[in-house]
């Protein structure tokens, strides 16, 4: 972090900074120049961000210069993470399929879906319990019933669940059931609930928030690291721009940025990055081609009867379709979807007649 100080700055006041540096573990080289004087600092820049340097007399300006976050920067962790979901691991050097309903509607909903998601090879079912609508008159999701829904589907399919908390005081109902917490993009400066699901042993899936910058999305990734829980994956799923076309913009620059700065694993979500079914399936296939270590897609087995994003939810043979291209893309990029034949093409009893 670098200092600078006002042009009238007096040298008792250039000496306070100096100290109040010192004081707290760091060190403070001051250069002067002809009309004002800096002072750069070395040290721990955590430690020096809880300072109030900013407002001490004589300060005109505080310069960050490394990454405010520790826990989750690439630069003190080169090694990339694994994050074991159920019996699941996304990780880098594979592409993570994460498919389901968009909110839980039914125990037949749910668990057609389930089979759909199973079917064309998906690794994880995701599905709300609880849902975050923009509305208070749309449905809000079945709660309880909803995640023991889910817990059924993986009972019958094998598939880990990931699925939405909303609050802090339902984290523990949540983890109880499922595999994953999902920390949705409206929550994603809820800094109770990233505490509360750091505190967690389950893994976190957190989304990019609406607005949110790649370093606000890290910071709040810092959160959960801080109170212990280190198993987290990122997930883009589109910002908000001026562009009225599609629901949000998917970032995937922004995604190859985070991708960089951390250690953990980025998926993208092109479902709610686009809300237009028809584009799901050309931007996860970008999303993969960017580096993405996962995709989550919501599907329905009647998008046209779904409570809640119909318009982007795919059928069974639509993701059937995207699972084989991302598979064949896996292969061309040395990136497999685990369970997918080394050709890119399905194999295996079942599948076939499954069909
Ligand atoms: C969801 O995945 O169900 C969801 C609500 O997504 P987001 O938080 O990204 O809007
Ligand atoms: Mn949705």
């Amino acid at each position: 972090m670098v200092v600078v100080m006002k042009t009238s700055a007096t040298q008792a006041e250039v000496d306070e900074v100096v100290e109040r540096v010192r004081e707290a573990g760091g060190e403070a080289f001051v250069s002067p120049g002809r009309s004002r004087t800096i002072i750069g600092l070395v040290g721990d820049t955590l430690q020096f961000l809880e300072m109030p340097l900013a407002s001490l007399p004589g300060v005109e300006q505080v310069i960050r210069v490394g990454r405010p976050y520790k826990l989750v920067a690439r630069e003190l962790h080169p090694e990339p993470s694994t994050v074991m979901v159920g019996n699941h691991p996304i990780d880098r050097k594979t592409v993570t399929i994460i498919a389901g309903p968009c909110a839980v509607e039914s125990l037949e909903q749910t668990m057609e879906a389930a089979r759909m998601a199973k079917r064309a090879g998906a690794h994880l079912l995701r599905g709300g319990a609880y849902k975050p609508r923009s509305s208070p008159y749309s449905f809000q999701g079945l709660a309880k019933e909803g995640l023991e829904i889910l817990a059924a589907c993986r009972e019958e399919t094998g598939l880990p669940v990931v699925t939405e908390v909303l609050e802090p005081r339902d984290v523990e109902l949540v983890a109880s059931l499922a595999d994953a917490l999902q920390i949705g993009a409206r929550n994603m400066q809820n800094f109770s609930l990233l505490k509360e699901v750091g505190k967690s042993s389950t893994p976190v899936i957190l989304k990019r928030g609406l607005s949110a910058t790649v370093e606000e999305w890290l910071m709040a990734a810092e959160y959960v690291a801080r109170e212990g829980n280190m198993d987290i994956v990122l997930c883009e799923r589109g910002i908000r721009t001026f562009e009225t076309a599609t629901r949000n913009t998917l970032d995937l620059a922004g995604m190859a940025v985070a991708r960089d700065a951390t250690h953990l694993p980025v998926i993208a979500d092109p479902s709610h990055a686009t809300g237009v079914r028809e584009l799901v399936a050309p931007m996860a296939k970008a999303a993969v081609a960017a580096g993405a270590d996962g995709i989550m897609i919501e599907i329905h087995p009647h998008p046209s009867e779904a409570l809640s994003d119909g318009p982007q939810a795919l059928t069974g043979m639509d993701l059937d379709r995207l699972v084989e291209e991302l598979s064949a893309l896996g292969v061309a990029l040395k990136k497999p979807v685990p369970g997918q034949a080394k050709d890119g093409k399905k194999s295996g009893v079942g599948w076939a007649s499954s069909r």
